[in-house]
């Protein structure tokens, strides 16, 4: 997949000096793209279009994240000045960790603790 943004710039360029070093890397980090559009923080991971979506927070405040939810695993989320789940997500949608959707939908439910086993 093209992926045109800094930090798979970065990261693949990080992975192939490895491997051209002597040190087997795979790269497979899931995509994550922020970008900043005056004081809106737009960050995105995954495939957010890949499955069902919950959204967590108020979209009226402009401060809210989605997630993408398919076969039990998070494959994706956009979060919108909210850089703290975004956090989580990355490591959710990296970790591919079967999830409970209620958990998700439930807005009293911290996502942090989704990454718990
Ligand atoms: C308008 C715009 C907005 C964007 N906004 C975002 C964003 O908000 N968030 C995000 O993550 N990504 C964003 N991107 C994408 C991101 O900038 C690129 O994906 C990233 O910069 C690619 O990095 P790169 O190092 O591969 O290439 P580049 O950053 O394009 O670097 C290539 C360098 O090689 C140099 N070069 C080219 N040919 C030669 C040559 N023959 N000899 C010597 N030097 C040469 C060029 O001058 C350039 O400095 C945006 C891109 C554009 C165009």
């Amino acid at each position: 997949m093209r992926l045109e943004n800094w930090a798979n710039a970065q990261n693949q360029a990080i992975a192939t000096a490895k491997n051209m070093a002597g040190e087997a890397t795979i790269y497979e980090a899931p995509p994550w793209f922020w970008s900043d559009q005056y004081d809106v923080n737009i960050q995105i991971v995954g495939h957010p279009g890949g499955g069902d979506e919950i959204v967590r927070g108020d979209v009226a405040s402009g401060r809210f994240t989605t997630l993408s939810i398919r076969d039990g695993e998070v494959v994706g989320g956009i979060a919108v000045n909210s850089a703290r789940d975004m956090a989580v997500l990355r490591r959710l949608v990296a970790s591919r960790k079967a999830i409970r959707r209620s958990d998700l939908e439930n807005p009293e439910f911290e996502l942090k603790r989704s990454l718990a086993s």
